[in-house]
Order: structure tokens, then C-alpha cells, then sequence
């Protein structure tokens, strides 16, 4: 009976530690870089990447993988850049193509 309630409780720490532990994992994100051939990855804390993508011009990129003239960095974090879409066409087409975008 009483290993029963142990076992769940258990069960219920190791859930909402696992859960801890994720939410402050990185999320191994791809680069969201204009180059169609590029497959990096980049590491970014999930609450900076909800933050980031609450911004349709916003957008996580390798370092160096910024496009001039059509973003420039705002950001700089661990192994990655937050790039901003330049007023005008740029920053249009990030909004056209944002699914979160209504
Ligand atoms: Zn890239």
C-alpha cells in the first residue's frame, strides 16, 4: 500500500522534473537563415525562441548567415544571432509568410 503511494509520488516528481529539465533545455532549432541549402542547427532557451517568434520579422540564424540589406542582427546569443527583417519588402514577405501571422 504504501510503496504503491511511494511509487507514484515518484513517478510524479520524476514527471515534473523531467518537465523542468526539458523547459530549460535548448531547442535545437534549424538556422532560418535565406539560403536554401543550409542545414545548421542552433541551440536557443525555448522562452527566447517563443520570444522570437512572437515577432514575425524576427528570426534565429547561425552567426554570419544574416543576409545585408535585407536583415540586420538585433541579438546576439550562445552559437546563434536574432535577426530583424528590414522595413519595407523584407519585412513584408516575414509577415506573408508567417503561419502565426493573421
Ligand atoms: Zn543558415
Amino acid at each position: 500500500m504504501n510503496e504503491g503511494v511511494f511509487r507514484n509520488m515518484n513517478e510524479h516528481l520524476k514527471a515534473l522534473a523531467d518537465e523542468f529539465d526539458l523547459s530549460r533545455e535548448p531547442l535545437l532549432l534549424v538556422c532560418e537563415c535565406g539560403h536554401s541549402d543550409c542545414d545548421k542547427r542552433l541551440g536557443v532557451p525555448p522562452a527566447e525562441y517563443e520570444r522570437i517568434r512572437s515577432d514575425p520579422t524576427l528570426f534565429a540564424v547561425v552567426p554570419g548567415h544574416q543576409l545585408a540589406g535585407v536583415e540586420r542582427v538585433v541579438e546576439r546569443g550562445e552559437g546563434y544571432v536574432v535577426v530583424e527583417k528590414l522595413a519595407g519588402t523584407p519585412a513584408e514577405v516575414a509577415h506573408a509568410t508567417d503561419p502565426r501571422d493573421r
